[in-house]
């Protein structure tokens, strides 16, 4: 276990912020240097087919040390951090026995404070490791690699655990919504998988948002304003009427649990054309085929009320949700609740109203819920993760494969 956190304070050095701008994979340099030195760790391990492609998909396989079949389950980390905030020079501070109040970060500009996260108050007697309050820590998900590969090292370090055949994906560009795109299912080998990519212990995710974006293009008609009367039509005041036939009650910050929305994230108006950008979200694939259509029809009323001007739609659906391939197969599920509670985990099972890369991966032949990895505040300078969360997830990662075996004897 002590290899975990000199692991884990390690990787954090490597700056490998993912940047959206760039349309190559990886999107960063930093990530290819990171998978190169990872690729080395994975070899001085003694894993089997350890392969590194162009597009810095980093995988290796440790052999099932049984002599039945079983299936090969995958974990799967992302070796980027998010464009948010910085993630060079990460100064990882550790915090042996936290004990309350506020925690100086670096040089003490920025503190870490129970009054802005509560959930400090439940990580008294803990050992935590923050950044220096300039830069993100990293832990997402840089705490997931170090626990897979301090796991993978326990069962070669044990033979006696048995397990079957494990295979280990790390991918580029997961924060930048690009991780599972050129991820080589077949040759990963596994029949599902589990991202190690989750926040505070016990959490299990396997529901995520089903997801649409929908533009909403409002055309007018542009000329001088000296000798506009009854020639101009501002488009911006399409857009603004639009805007006001959503559902107030029905955004972001109206709504949690399984509740979907609309959200307008942004606008781009002139007088002769404006642009208004939203992300629609619903758990349900009805939900959100509602929810597609009710655009629709407001778009349509809004047409025919106009006397100049018009309005057009453009949906395009990024994400669905994971739920629907994974609950076919309910062992999947089933297993890791065990593994937690065999390491006295209470599982916390909630829907990520968002995406994962796991949701793409499980469309694409790959079932993959999300287990936690001890950490907290991700993609800001206030992130942090604990000692005896990171080792609990790496009990959890050991038993589950344990489990698995056991399972199929
Ligand atoms: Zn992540």
């Amino acid at each position: 276990m002590d290899k975990l956190v000199q692991r884990f304070l390690r990787y954090v050095t490597f700056d490998t912020q993912s940047n959206p701008d760039n349309a190559q994979c990886p999107s960063s340099e930093g990530q290819m240097t990171f998978a190169q030195y990872l690729k080395q760790e994975l070899i001085d391990l003694g894993l089997s087919d350890v392969s590194l492609d162009h597009n810095g998909y980093l995988m290796a396989r440790l052999p099932s040390n049984i002599d039945y079949p079983v299936p090969a389950v995958g974990f799967i980390a992302h070796m980027d951090t998010a464009p948010d905030a910085s993630g060079k020079n990460v100064k990882p501070q550790i915090v042996e026995d936290y004990q309350g109040g506020d925690i100086a970060l670096g040089k003490g500009d920025e503190v870490l404070s129970p009054i802005q996260y509560p959930e400090l108050h439940k990580l008294h007697g803990h050992n935590l490791i923050t950044a220096d309050g300039t830069t993100l820590l990293g832990a997402d998900n840089k705490a997931g690699i170090a626990e897979i590969l301090t796991a993978v090292a326990h069962l070669i370090a044990n033979p006696d655990i048995a397990h079957g055949d494990i295979c280990i994906g790390f991918t580029p560009d997961e924060e930048i919504g690009r991780g599972a795109n050129l991820f080589d299912v077949e040759k990963f080998g596994a029949e599902w998988a589990y991202t190690i990519d989750g926040g505070p212990v016990g959490e299990l995710e396997y529901e995520n948002f089903n997801a649409t974006t929908a533009d909403v293009i409002c055309h007018g008609v542009n000329v001088h304003p000296g000798t506009a009367k009854d020639k101009m039509v501002n488009s911006m005041n399409i857009a603004a009427k639009f805007q006001l036939m959503m559902p107030e009650d029905e955004t972001p910050e109206a709504t949690d649990g399984y509740q979907g929305f609309y959200h307008l994230k942004s606008a781009r108006m002139s007088v002769a054309r404006s642009e208004l950008s939203y992300i629609i979200r619903d758990f349900e694939r009805d939900g959100l085929a509602q929810r597609k259509a009710f655009m629709q029809q407001k778009v349509d009323e809004l047409n025919s009320a106009l006397n100049r001007g018009k309005v057009e739609l453009k949906l395009t659906d990024s994400y669905f949700n994971m739920k629907e391939m994974v609950e076919p197969f309910p062992h999947i599920i089933d297993l890791a609740k065990q593994a937690m509670e065999a390491c006295d985990i209470e599982p916390i099972i909630k829907p990520i109203r968002g995406g994962t890369d796991g949701a793409r991966l499980s469309f694409m032949g790959l079932p993959c819920p999300n287990i936690f990895t001890g950490g907290y505040n991700f993609h800001g300078i206030h992130e942090f993760i604990t000692i005896e969360g990171m080792e609990q997830a790496v009990n959890v990662i050991v038993t589950l494969s344990n489990r698995i075996a056991l399972q199929y004897k």
